[in-house]
């Protein structure tokens, strides 16, 4: 058996409501891997990462931190996001062993013991896999399968109907911290990392307490930053899309002098301004 020390991280954005429950649950999960021998609860603990919230989710986790020894929490000074407030979390933890985890609990803690499992026997990454999105809306099910096929389609590695559920041992984590992204994207950096990994499925369930915390906004941005930082197509497209410009404005350039010289059809001034702004634009572009 390796190393038993776990860190559940837990991000947390206004999460005054669904928090007290997530404490207990979270709690209680911790007890029982400790009975079923895969963490060492003397060693391992909660974190939670506020990021950035303006509701009362600060106080609920000062008080829980001091009334329980499961519980420790870190406070970002302004909401950075997600995705952010996940590597904060794992970046500033020490231990053998992480499981990131939603605060709303709507991934299945029960499925932290078969994670549990895989790591002992060897994995260092393991995905938290949705067998079943029926939980969520019609608008999030269709869009984020959308996504998924897209970014496949762009050619980054990304494992499907897997949100940020997820073990990463000490290893996993070491190599995490060298990528030094700005628009943290997760759910692509970590297949890259290439260490033995497994996936364990589970069911998806409603979000417990409050509302969901991923604005529309947020939501854009996160896609944008999945697609930009993970495929090379859009760069690429764009290259040769500046290439055809350049090349058809340098054939057009041959193309005017011809008409110019050995024809009487030449419209004054047009030709001269028109070609030299598709030029450089094209270079501009490649
Ligand atoms: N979250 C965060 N910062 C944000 C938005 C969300 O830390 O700016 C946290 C939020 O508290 C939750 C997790 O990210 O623990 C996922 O958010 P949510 O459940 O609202 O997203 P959904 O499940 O609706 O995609
Ligand atoms: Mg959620």
């Amino acid at each position: 058996m390796r190393n038993k020390k776990l860190n559940i991280i837990v991000p947390c954005f206004n999460e005054e409501e669904a928090l007290p429950e997530t404490i207990r649950i979270l709690s209680n999960e911790l007890n029982t891997l400790s009975e079923s021998n895969l963490i060492d609860l003397e060693l391992s603990k909660i974190l939670f990462v506020d990021d950035g919230s303006n509701d009362r989710t600060w106080e609920i986790l000062q008080k829980e931190s001091r009334a329980n020894n499961l519980v420790s929490a870190i406070k970002l000074t302004r909401n950075f996001g997600h995705q952010n407030a996940l590597l904060a979390g794992i970046l500033e933890s020490d231990s053998d062993v992480f499981i990131t985890i939603d605060a709303d609990l709507q991934d299945d803690v029960l499925a932290m013991n078969r994670m549990l499992q895989d790591y002992h026997a060897g994995m260092e990454i393991v995905y938290g896999v949705r067998n079943d999105r029926s939980s969520d809306n019609f608008f999030k099910r269709n869009s984020a399968s959308l996504f998924y096929k897209l970014l496949n389609l762009l050619g980054a590695k990304v494992v499907n109907n897997h949100g940020d559920f997820r073990l990463l041992s000490k290893s996993a984590k070491n190599s995490l911290s060298k990528y030094k992204e700005s628009n943290v994207y997760l759910r692509g950096i970590i297949p890259l990392i290439g260490l033995p990994s497994s996936s364990v499925e589970y069911k998806r369930f409603k979000r417990n307490k409050g509302k969901t915390k991923y604005s529309f906004t947020k939501m854009i941005s996160l896609s944008l930053s999945g697609i930009t930082s993970f495929s090379l197509i859009p760069l690429r497209l764009i290259s040769i899309l500046g290439l055809i410009v350049s090349v058809s404005s340098v054939l057009m350039i041959f193309y005017i002098f011809y008409i110019a010289l050995f024809t009487e059809k030449a419209i004054e001034g047009w030709a001269s301004t028109l070609v030299s702004i598709y030029f450089l634009g094209g270079m501009q572009l490649l």
